[in-house]
């Protein structure tokens, strides 16, 4: 046998180190590229937070531009995070026209940190009436730059910015971000001063999202009206196989998909992007794809670019990337995992328990911040996860309920009951009263055995896992919220420990407090069990089951008290949120209905009625012996009968409820009028689906759909 060489990598691809991030105006590429002087002045305007000279910014726009020019791009875009729940740029190339009719390549120091998209068509839900469409973009220089390159080889300079109005009302999902990790931040390191930390400087909470996704051949997808407008099936008898066998879950993955996935995470490490864990999903035809965690905005970035990038490479499969949170009825649907936790600069998660008297304390402190925090705003946390494709997920038996509960495992519930009660704490080692600050808690358990897969909110190991979030949706919503009310807590805790004479018997008084207020809002049983919501009832848990209710907790007095507090989100702003989300749950809502009615109208009825031509010939040529012909077709012509019907109530009520004004009341009527009127509709073609003939239907079953990749 030849030597093996193990340094480069097979197939002329390079190596993944050296593949890895080549599209990011790294860290690195900027130490390399700029001035050292230039180079200390930007880092400490992203380390630190101070404002950004005019002049060191001309500097780093000039060396940006003759990176991404050397990189092969034309043009440069202000990458923002509208309201609307995806991404936006407007592109802009780097000519300059001179006097001899040539051009020059420039990006102006202005260009980089400062742009100004007519911004009248995006939501601002009454923040800026439409006649002063200013809007600004602002350069997010603690998010790397990047390139982004289609498939023929063009290539754009990305600078990810914050999006405002002109008089400074966020109008995206990013400024409320960055300002709820400032709150979380300053008050967590409040705490930690108290606790004798004194060499952090900052405070920063990190995110690693789950993303789950559904493939399926796109040639199936452009048959179906449903999934391309709506991004789901509002129609389709359920396939003879479900998901019942179980044989999905981490199953082998198929060819035509581990080569898309293999293709997937190139273009996401080329982008800096940590694809780290990819796999077969519960259901059919569905996958996730995890990256290792990061500082919060950052990773808000890049699950809208996974997002992206996952649509874009399917299609160069020839499949289509599903995001939608309820593909398809009867078999689960996508959610995201948002697993969430808090480090210093200096790189010590609090959230680890860690091994000394002193980590033990701060992570005991940590802990009741957030029992705290998610049991006073457990209805803003559910409210941050409102979606009309989420609401077929919440409450369905796959993914967790609408109630919020927080799992922190029998070991650690515990420990901080036990302590609670001054009774004594018990391990491996025996039993024994711990002193905060000065005992070390007993070794927690931290092997998957003592996992709960059914929680809202898990504590696992060393950080909590949100797992309500829809699939479609930006993580930056819960991540301000749990940033915020987290902070809201470490704040109340700050002052108190601050003012205490004793800071270890004062944590014991805190947690003691704690358990008693907040230890309500702690389940470690099933929470898809009915007794669940029963237990829940009775502990006065919310349990909000929809989602034009749950985002009504955003308008609430208590929501416009904290986010002003913390400085996150205005009461203006909070309202004008609060009016496109429920505007975008009508719009939806809507959109499903006029694509059933299209659909039935135009693909559906005229099916069945050439199969009951087809039975009415048949029946007429087999003259006596046509009883099972005539059978079926007294079947098709009952239920073809009842579509209809049930076709016309949609209509009406769609026209009722897109006449309201008043954008709750609106929407109301889509969630009970206009959704309910869906179900009776459906469940008449998909009963004529499984009697006409498979030739004659119109568009790909379910079984086409979800196992012939
Ligand atoms: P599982 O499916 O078992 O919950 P995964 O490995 O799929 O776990 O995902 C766990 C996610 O949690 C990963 O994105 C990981 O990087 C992230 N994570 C780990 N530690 C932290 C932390 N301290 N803060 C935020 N996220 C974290
Ligand atoms: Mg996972």
């Amino acid at each position: 046998m030849g030597n093996i060489t193990v340094t480069s990598a097979t197939n002329d691809r390079p190596s993944i180190p050296q593949l890895y991030g080549c599209n990011v105006f790294s860290n690195a590429v900027m130490k390399e590229r700029l001035p050292k002087a230039t180079y200390k002045a930007l880092r400490q305007t992203i380390d630190m937070g101070t404002p950004l000279q005019a002049d060191v910014a001309a500097v780093v726009a000039n060396a940006m531009k003759d990176w991404a020019i050397e990189k092969g791009a034309t043009h440069y875009t202000h990458w923002f995070q509208p309201l609307t729940g995806s991404t936006a740029e407007k592109h802009d190339s780097f000519i300059s026209p001179n006097s001899k009719g040539e051009v020059i390549m420039e990006f102006s120091g202005q260009q980089l940190t400062q742009g100004e998209p007519d911004a009248s068509s995006f939501p601002s839900g009454g923040l800026r009436a439409t006649f002063e469409a200013r809007g600004y973009t602002a350069w997010d220089c603690t998010s790397p730059a990047f390139l982004k390159k289609d498939s023929g080889g063009n290539v754009t300079l990305c600078i990810p910015t914050a999006f405002c109005s002109y008089n400074g009302e966020a109008l995206d999902k990013k400024t409320p971000l960055l300002r709820s990790m400032n709150a979380v931040s300053t008050q967590a390191l409040r705490v930690l001063r108290v606790l004798g930390n004194t060499t952090s400087t900052r405070v920063i909470a990190t995110v690693g999202p789950e993303q789950e996704y559904f493939l399926v051949d796109r040639t199936l997808f452009l048959q179906r009206l449903d999934l391309l407008s709506t991004g789901r099936t509002l129609f389709g008898a359920p396939s003879p196989k479900g998901q019942e066998l179980e044989d999905q879950y981490f199953g082998s993955i198929k060819d035509r998909v581990s080569e898309f996935m293999f293709d997937l995470d190139m273009e996401l490490w080329k982008m800096g992007i940590s694809a780290k864990t990819k796999h077969n999903e519960v259901a059919p035809a569905q996958y996730e794809l995890a990256p290792v965690f990061a500082t919060t905005n950052i990773a808000a970035d890049h699950n809208y670019l996974v997002m992206e990038t996952m649509q874009k490479v399917a299609l160069r499969h020839d499949m289509v990337c599903l995001l939608h949170e309820k593909p398809y009825a009867g078999i689960n649907g996508s959610g995201k995992h948002n697993n969430w936790s808090l480090s210093t600069d200096d790189g010590f998660n609090l959230l680890d328990p860690g091994d000394t008297p002193s980590e033990n304390a701060k992570f005991l402190v940590m802990l009741c911040a957030l029992l705290q925090a998610i049991d006073t705003h457990a209805d803003i946390m559910r409210g941050t996860c409102g979606s009309a494709g989420n609401d077929h997920r919440l409450g369905a038996n796959e993914a967790p309920p609408a109630i919020i509960s927080i799992f922190l495992g029998s070991a650690l519930t515990d420990i901080l009951q036990n302590i609670a009660a001054g009774k004594k704490v018990c391990s491996k080692s025996g039993c024994e009263f711990v002193k905060i600050g000065v005992d070390s808690l007993p070794d927690l358990p931290r092997d998957n055995t003592d996992r709960n897969r059914t929680s809202p909110f898990a504590f696992t190991g060393n950080k909590f896992e949100f797992r309500m979030l829809g699939s479609a949706q930006s993580i930056s919503g819960p991540n301000v919220a749990i940033n915020t009310i987290a902070a809201e807590a470490l704040d109340a805790i700050a002052t108190r420990l601050e003012k205490a004479k004793d800071v270890n018997k004062e944590i014991l008084a805190l947690i003691k407090d704690t358990m008693k207020k907040h230890g309500h809002i702690i389940f470690n049983g099933n929470n898809y069990a009915d007794a669940w919501v029963k237990e829940a009832a009775k502990r006065k848990l919310p349990n909000i089951r929809n989602s034009v209710d749950a985002m009504k907790a955003f308008i609430s007095p208590k929501a416009e008290k904290l986010f002003e507090k913390y400085s996150v989100l205005s009461k203006e702003e909070l309202h004008s949120r609060y009016e496109i989300y429920t505007e975008q749950y009508a719009k939806q809502v809507n959109i499903e209905a006029q694509t059933a009615m299209q659909m039935v109208k135009r693909q559906y009825v005229p099916a069945v009625i050439r199969y009951m031509e087809e039975l009415g010939s048949s029946a007429a040529a087999a003259g006596s012996h046509g009883s099972v012909q005539k059978k079926i077709l007294a079947q098709a012509d009952t239920l073809l009968q009842s579509a209809v019907k049930n076709l016309e109530k949609l209509a009406t009520e769609t026209a009722k409820a897109q006449a309201i004004t008043d954008v709750t009341k609106q929407a109301e009527a889509f969630r009970d009028k206009v959704l309910t009127a869906l179900t009776p509709l459906r469940q008449d073609i998909d009963a004529l689906e499984e009697i006409v003939s498979d030739d004659l239907w119109p568009v790909p079953s379910y079984s086409d759909m979800l196992f012939t990749l």
